[in-house]
């Protein structure tokens, strides 16, 4: 009989590279990863906060944790990091597709129109800037779909990887005054579904996480009040309408992601998990 329990270990060597890995989010996964002995690049855009955080984690953890360039919407740049990548250390056996997020340019004033705001169109859905709209949603979908193009290539020889993307809440269910982010991130969970799909005969699994409700850059204009400090009303909204009474830690990503990342989860694809405190099964009532 097999008494071995039940572990992340299978995940200890391998390499990963996250998009977006800079970020709040980010930061804490590369932490959960580099706990179990994950080999890490981070490939942001900012390389220099890349380069902090790696230096940081791989002190702090006795891991290897490296700084990569990488824009997530060019393709050129991504093979480029790809390459440097497989210098460093080695093929890539795992994807997370980290790099996304809003943009105040991309978001309403106004949460739903009334009477007042048809003469303010500017505040609404009709004063939408459509670049804005255009980067947040290329951001977050086609900086999913590039990435997963480029960096599973060595997935594809081994017949074995994994990715994980990240969706959000607003997949489910759209908040309002943003619909750019919203649109993209449901076109995510549409996307982890197909390529799963797409690529499930070749040994490469494909899932997402879908974080709740998170205090971070995106977000920070939206939830907190600059001036108190506290939550603004629509961040009192967020906590009201989340079972558990609180916006999460970011390291509460950490237990789905090494799950979805690891053996344990073999027969696991296609599949979103929210990490949300129980805001999607909350009726509001
Ligand atoms: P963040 O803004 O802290 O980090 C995003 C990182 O992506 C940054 O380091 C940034 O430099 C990098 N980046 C931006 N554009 C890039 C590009 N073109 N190429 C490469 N890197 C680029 O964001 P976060 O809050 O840590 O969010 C991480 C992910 O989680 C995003 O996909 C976001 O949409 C999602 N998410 C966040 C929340 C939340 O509450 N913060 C909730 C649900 C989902």
């Amino acid at each position: 009989m097999n008494m071995k329990p039940i572990s992340f270990n299978d995940l200890s060597g391998r390499v990963c590279v996250i998009t977006g890995g800079a970020g709040v989010l980010g930061t804490e996964i590369v932490k959960g990863l580099a706990s179990v002995g994950v080999k890490v690049a981070i490939a942001d855009i900012n390389k220099e906060v890349a380069d902090k955080v790696a230096a940081e984690i791989a002190k702090e953890y006795n891991a290897t944790i490296i700084g990569i360039e990488a824009n997530v919407l060019d393709k050129e740049s991504l093979k480029k990091a790809k390459a440097e990548i497989n210098e460093k250390l080695g093929p890539i056996e795992i994807l997370i597709n980290g790099a996304g997020g809003n943009h105040p340019s991309a978001t309403t004033k106004v949460e739903q129109m009334d009477e007042s705001s048809i003469d303010k169109p500017e505040d609404t859905f009709y004063g939408l800037q459509m670049d804005g709209f255009d980067k947040v949603f290329a951001l977050n979908f086609k900086g999913t779909l590039l990435p997963t193009m480029v960096f599973t290539t060595d997935m594809l020889k081994a017949k074995k990887g994994v990715v994980l993307n990240i969706s959000s809440m607003n997949s489910y269910r759209p908040l309002t005054k943003i619909p750019a982010y919203s649109a993209a991130k449901a076109s995510i969970n549409n996307f982890t579904e197909w390529i799963a799909v797409h690529l499930a005969k070749v040994g490469i699994r494909v899932n997402a996480i879908a974080p709740g409700f998170f205090i971070t850059n995106q977000n920070r204009f939206l939830v907190l009040d600059e001036k108190t400090g506290g939550f603004s009303p629509r961040g009192q909204k967020i906590v009201n309408n989340t079972p558990m009474g609180k916006f999460g830690e970011p390291k509460d990503l950490q237990g789905a992601t090494l799950f979805l990342l690891s053996d344990v989860s073999s027969f696991v694809t296609g599949i979103v998990i929210p990490i949300d405190g129980g805001y999607s099964a909350f009726g509001g009532v």
